[in-house]
Order: structure tokens, then sequence, then C-alpha cells
């Protein structure tokens, strides 16, 4: 038995065989064809386009509907690509002049057509490159007639075991048998990592290995709950789990009453429970998961679209979007939190050598003021359809949510001048995750209209590891006796200011912190719509009296390890049904 400990992508358990996706270099050998042939080879690649094209159009109208259109323009691309005529026009060049076979030519122009990206020094433009790789593994399926990659032959459930998914491969995992899915690479904001989470299953990313260790057949579970995956479970292993994956059915399934019901502890407080999204579609779909509001939505991701960076209509149409698919409920917008390990479209990217500490954030914003204000404007103009809150990634320093807010007075000036009037009362906030900030959290007490808690960068920077990096993600905890404590200060310091504080990190939406987090005094959490239903059905188990006294205890442990323990037997004592 083998445990491997990656990224989650959703929560949940599956078991099944795994089914390797082998690392697809699909080396097609040099081939001619007489010149008589020459026709029919031009119409293979013809008809490969058609059919490419077709195909694509289908998947991109599912994505639009699940995730919105930002998600779909992934395959607008790959359309715009397979229409580019000059492409073509090489491929058949290459067929005419040298006789060459259509699969040999296509994957040949298709192959220098990624060699330019992978040179280029902007990492967004080098992603591309797995775009490319994706159309021409799509462009000679139909050339050769192959479906070497076709998973729509399982007859039983299984765990699709890859190096990594292109985006066509993850978006067509929903026609198949596959459960779960465990991946060596990924980092939480790849295209595949997104396309992941709306699929909804179980899934880990960023195993480094796994598709080398694990053996097509080999038992496989993921614990998306707990971000492992377990290679060829012993008997006991297997048993334990095969009880949580059915206890997480009938639990998912009971979840579903809760949906109208409020987050309300046995003796009345009431928390509040919001949506991190990414795209504007997901507002809509989800609060219909039984949400309050969107505690977090990450426009950053406005730029996973080849056109390069998004206009102010275009970003404006996309707040609107998801203020208008909330509602009326609550909306806060964080302001584009670039760079780390998140795209950076017009930058003149050099290697940072510790990209996590670099030109990131508010830092990059505010070194980009034209796209800042640009971004600004668009809230601004859009913040008139519905209740919207404004917050800053990543502040570190007083001075720079001052030169923040400067720049939001400016673009309000701006919107002025051309006599468009934005609401004048829109809340302004900070994101809380760095240790410098959590330290000084009462002087920002004074000058922030609310705190939201970043606790997955909070806890890279307290703990000095990197949230990316599989090598060390055993040290990544947030059951860290300094981050408990450090969550306590901050807790503490916005009540007495009156300052409303929420968390938005991963481990607002992990059931083993619920209890905690509600006896710290927060009351307002915003995690991905899939973990509210489990989340507000704890918080309607338990009293605050409870609660602080969980807190208090797990304060006074001294080791991660202990705090684990202890708040696992104290959610299991509530939630007994829930393989947490
Ligand atoms: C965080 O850091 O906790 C957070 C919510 O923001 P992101 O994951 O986008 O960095
Ligand atoms: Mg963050």
């Amino acid at each position: 038995m083998e445990i491997l400990r990656g990224i989650s992508v959703a929560p949940g358990v599956a078991i099944g065989e795994a089914v390797i996706l082998e690392r697809e270099d699909t080396r097609i050998p040099f081939r001619t064809v007489d010149k008589d042939d020459v026709p029919a080879e031009l119409d293979k690649l013809d008809h490969a386009i058609a059919h490419s094209i077709e195909e694509l159009h289908k998947q991109s109208a599912w994505l639009n509907t699940t995730l919105g259109h930002d998600a779909a323009d992934v395959f607008e691309w790959h359309i715009g690509v397979l229409k580019d005529e000059r492409l073509r026009h090489s491929v058949e060049t290459m067929i005419r002049e040298q006789c060459a076979a259509a699969a040999y030519a296509t994957s040949t122009v298709m192959r220098n057509y990624q060699r330019r990206f992978m040179q280029m020094s902007d990492p967004l433009l080098v992603e591309r490159v797995r775009d490319v790789q994706d159309i021409e593994r799509r462009l000679l399926r139909h050339i050769l007639g192959e479906s070497r990659e076709d998973l729509s032959h399982l007859t039983k459930p299984a765990i699709l075991v890859a190096h990594d998914l292109t985006p066509t491969q993850t978006a067509g995992l929903a026609a198949t048998k596959v459960v779960g899915v465990a991946l060596d690479s990924g980092a939480a904001t790849s295209h595949s990592a997104i396309l992941l989470r709306s699929w909804g299953r179980p899934g880990v990313i960023a195993l480094n290995d796994i598709s080398s260790r694990v053996s097509g057949g080999d038992l496989v579970i993921i614990d998306g709950t707990n971000q492992l995956v377990i290679v060829q479970p012993n008997e006991s292993t297997l048993e334990d789990y095969r009880r949580r994956e059915a206890a997480f059915v009938r639990f998912t399934d009971t979840l579903d009453e809760l949906r109208d019901l409020p987050a309300m502890t046995l003796d009345g407080t009431r928390i509040s429970l919001n949506c991190n999204i990414e795209f504007p579609g997901e507002a809509a779909v989800g609060l219909s998961k039984g949400g309050d509001g969107i505690g977090l939505y990450r426009t950053e991701f406005l730029f996973l679209r080849p056109q390069g960076a998004p206009s102010e209509e275009e970003q404006f149409e996309a707040y609107k979007e998801a203020i208008l698919g909330a509602a009326g409920r609550p909306v806060t917008i964080r302001t584009f939190d670039l760079g780390a390990d998140k795209y950076t479209q017009e930058r003149n990217y050099e290697q940072e050598r510790n990209p996590m500490l670099g030109l990131r954030s508010i830092r990059y914003s505010l070194q980009n003021l034209d796209m800042f204000k640009v971004q600004l404007r668009a809230i601004l103009r859009a913040s008139s359809f519905g209740k919207v809150r404004l917050m800053f990634p990543l502040i570190n320093s007083l001075i720079e949510f001052r030169q923040a807010k400067m720049t939001v007075h400016d673009a309000r000036e701006d919107l002025e001048d051309v006599g468009i009037h934005a609401p004048t009362d829109i809340p302004i906030g900070m994101m809380l995750e760095t240790p410098a900030a959590a330290i000084q959290v009462e002087e920002f007490c004074r000058e922030v209209d609310f705190v939201s808690i970043g606790t997955n960068d909070l806890i890279q920077y307290l703990l000095a590891v990197d949230r990316g990096d599989e090598r060390v993600a055993q040290f990544y905890t947030a059951s860290h006796p300094s981050v408990l404590q450090t969550l306590r200060n901050i807790a503490k310091a916005c009540t007495s200011a009156e300052i409303d504080c929420s968390l938005c990190g991963e481990m607002a939406g992990q059931p083993l912190y619920t209890i905690f987090l509600v006896g710290l005094g927060l009351r307002s959490l915003s995690m991905a719509p899939a973990n509210i239903p489990e989340v507000k059905k704890l918080i309607r188990l338990i009293t605050l009296p409870q609660a602080r006294r969980v807190a208090r205890r797990a304060l006074s442990f001294d080791t991660d390890r202990q705090v684990t323990n202890y708040l696992r037997d104290e959610t299991r004592k509530m939630l007994p049904e829930d393989p947490i």
C-alpha cells in the first residue's frame, strides 16, 4: 500500500481500478503516398478539421452552460487555430510537395507550431503548448480513425491516472465511467484543475509521479477530502474507505435537503456561508448549493483566454454577469491576484527566483496602474447592478492598502468625468494573507471595511512552505499551532474592532476546521460551492459554547498532529456518518 499526498480538486471518495492514460507521444512515422493519392490525403485533412471543429463547438456549448463563457473560450481558441488558413496551408503544402501522408504532415506542422510557443517567454503563451498538443491529437484521431484516448469503452467505475489532462480530455470525462482522477502534474490554477472542479468528482493533482507508480488494473482510492491517493490499499484500509465512500454518497444525498435552510448553530448564531468562484457563470450555479453570497470572486481567471488582457467592457460584462447571477446577494470581488502561479498576460516575463515572494497580487496591480484602473472602473460600473464589496489581495502594509484605495478614488473620478456615477457605499476590504498583515491586524482594522483571511497563502507564508510544491506538501497544514494562534489573534482583533471578518481559503470548506473556526468567532466562511452543504450541516449541529470549548482545546496543543486528531474526533462525534 502506498499513500500519496497532492492537491485536491474536489472532495469525496472514489474507489476503482486504475486506467492509465499513457503519456502520449504519438510519433507519426514519415510516410509518403502515391501522387495519385494526394487528393485523398487532402480530403482526410479537411474532413479531420471539419469534424474537430464540430466536436469543439459541442464541447464549448457544454462548458458554456456549466462554467460560463470564459472557460468555453479555451475551446473557442482551439476552433480559431483550426480555422487558421495559414496552418491548413502549411499542411497542404507538405502533402502536395512531399507527397507526405496527411497524418505525418499534420503532426509535423503542429509540432513546429508547438515549438514556437515553447520558445516564448510569457508563461501564459507557454501554456498554449498543451492546447496545441490537444489540437494535434484531435486531428490525428480523425485522420487515423483511432480512438486511443477513448474512455467511453469502460464498463465499470475506474480511476483515471495520468500525467496531465488536456482540456478536451477533462471536458469529456462527464460522459464516461471515470469516478475519480489522479494526476502527476497540475497547479490549482491550471486549465485542467479548473475544469476538473466543475466536473465535481473526487480528484487529486500535483502527485508528482503517480502515473509511473501505478499500473493499469491496480486498485486506487482517491480521497479528495483529505487530498490523498492510496495505491493498492490493504484490506483494512479498503474496508474503511468503502465505508467512507458509501457514507459520503448517503451523506451528500441528505445534504440536498439543507439547501434552503440557514447555517445556524443550535443556539441561534447565524454563520454566513459563501461561494468562491473563478468564472462569472458560476455565481448562479454556486448559489444553488445554498450559499448566502459570493465571498470570493477570483477575477484573475479572466486572463484564462487567448485574446490577451480583458478590456474594460469585457470585464464590466463579466462582473455584471456574476452580480446578476447572485440575484441581490452580496458579491465580494477581489481585484486581480496575478503573478506567482497565475497568469500575467501583458507582462514582459522574466523568471522570478521566488515567484511566491515576488511581484504578485496587489504589488503587481500597483505597479501596473493603468491595468488596475481599468479593472476598478469596470467593477465600479458593474456595482450598480447589485451588492458589491471590493477586496484587494495580499495586502501587506497600510501604505499598500491606502494606495489601492486611492486608485479606487481615481477610477471613480475618471468615471465621473464621463458622467458615470458609481455607488459610493461599496465596502472596501483586504485579504489578510501574510504574517506581516496578521501582526498588524489591529492597525488594519482602523482603515478597512472588512477582512477576508486567505489561509491558502497565509499558511504558506507562516510556515515557509510553497503551497504549490508537492515535495513539501506534507509540511503544509492548517493544523499547525502557529496557524491556529494567528487565526485566533485576527478573529479577536476584528471582533473587538467590530470589523466583518471572513475566511476564504480552502480551510473554510474543510469540515475538520468548521467547529474550530466558529468557536474562534468567525461568522462568515467562503468556500468552493460543493463544500457548502457539509459545512452547513455541521454548523446546524453545534452550539456556540461547544464550539468555543473545542477552539480553546485545539489551541492548547503544540503539534499539528494532535490538533488534527483532536478536531477529527470532535467532528466525527457530530457527524458520525461523514467520511472525514
Ligand atoms: C487564499 O490565499 O487563501 C485565497 C483564498 O486566495 P488564492 O487561493 O486565490 O490565493
Ligand atoms: Mg491568496
